[in-house]
């Protein structure tokens, strides 16, 4: 059996819960086989998780030449265990870093690559969103090694616990790799709430909040149901929430079971960062925004009204 080279996604050793669900992924095209890239002594801290989703082999580089620069030494490795073990295909993670070392690691071995699939069959038939999200099709790579960019939330996943072989690879980064130094990392502030790219459910507010301080309307619902919270690009602009926190085509790709859009249009760049979500809700009051051509449930009215009456009904619920 093949292997399916994962790429695991962890901060500072703690494995992201995306990695368990490429895990799962890869399983069903193959034998498994997670790709640990971090600082010297982190992998120890993911060890056990790979092991408990599955992970038949690890590769491991510890090393602060796969961190310490921007996505060309990653690809480095990558494209290294591609010629070297001949996976069937490579799966990383939707997220900014991962989805610029994937690009790399297709262009160093010649091969296809799928962007943002929300489903992968076992001969690799992909379902995928293009055109920023407004047409989902079915592609397959036809030449080279699939590289295949996975939303987060696409796999529910399943542990099956193994004992990996680990494989150090040994690997020199070459100098053209180290063109970009990382300087400085800002971390962004907790809030309590889940990553909004792996969150289960997502509640995002727009320009219809009208103000800032009326996010913690939001916030209200998204604590509710232990949600992430999200922005349109209108409101992050405003400078009403952080711009970390905006869904989007130039903001984060989101595919939780439930994304909740208060006061949002649904305009196209909007979509593309939302539309995989498994049911989306809209609340606006105007019935002729775009949104309501793409939500599954559609709320009409004036959001200061509706909302705080869903926080109470599903409080209500609660009790
Ligand atoms: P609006 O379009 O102004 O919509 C506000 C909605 O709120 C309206 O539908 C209105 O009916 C409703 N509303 C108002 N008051 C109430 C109320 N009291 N109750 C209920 N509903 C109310 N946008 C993104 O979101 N993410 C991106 O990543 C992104 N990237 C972009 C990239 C490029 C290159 C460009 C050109 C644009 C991008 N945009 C992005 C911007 C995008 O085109 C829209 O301008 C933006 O999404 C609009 O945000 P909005 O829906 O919050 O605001």
């Amino acid at each position: 059996m093949a292997e399916v080279l994962v790429l695991v996604e962890h901060a500072d050793g703690e494995p992201k819960k995306v990695t368990a669900e490429l895990l799962t992924l890869a399983r069903s095209l193959g034998e498994a086989a997670a790709v640990f890239l971090g600082a010297p002594g982190t992998y120890a801290k993911a060890k056990e998780y790979l092991a408990q989703y599955g992970a038949a082999r690890v590769y491991v580089v510890e090393s602060e030449d796969v961190v310490g620069y921007v996505g060309a030494p990653a690809a480095e490795v990558l494209a290294k265990l591609v010629a070297d073990a001949s996976p069937a295909a490579v799966l990383v993670a939707a997220t900014a870093d991962s989805r610029e070392i994937a690009a790399r690691v297709a262009a160093k071995t010649d091969s296809g690559l799928i962007w943002d699939a929300v489903a992968l069959t076992p001969d690799l038939v992909a379902t995928q969103g293009i055109f920023g999200g407004s047409t989902i099709v079915t592609s397959k790579v036809v030449k080279g090694v699939p590289v295949v960019v996975v939303r987060p939330n696409s796999t529910a996943p399943e542990a099956a616990p193994v004992t990996p072989s680990e494989q150090t690879v040994d690997i020199a980064i070459s100098d053209a790799a180290k063109g970009a130094k990382i300087v400085d990392r800002v971390v962004e502030a907790k809030s309590g709430r889940p990553d909004l790219t792996e969150a289960q459910v997502v509640v995002s507010g727009g320009r219809g909040l009208g103000a800032a301080e009326h996010f913690t309307l939001v916030e209200k619902l998204a604590d509710t149901l232990g949600a992430a919270v999200g922005a349109s690009r209108a409101a992050t602009d405003a400078g009403w929430y952080p711009h970390q926190n905006q869904v989007g085509q130039t903001g984060k790709t989101v595919s939780p079971q439930l994304y909740i859009a208060v006061g949002i249009s649904g305009a196209i760049q909007h979509r593309a960062g939302m539309q995989t979500s498994k049911t989306i809700v809209a609340i606006n009051k105007d019935p002729e925004a775009p949104i309501f051509e793409f939500a599954d449930y559609g709320l009409v009215g004036d959001l200061f009204n509706v909302v705080p009456q869903l926080i109470e009904a599903i409080e209500k619920r609660r009790a």
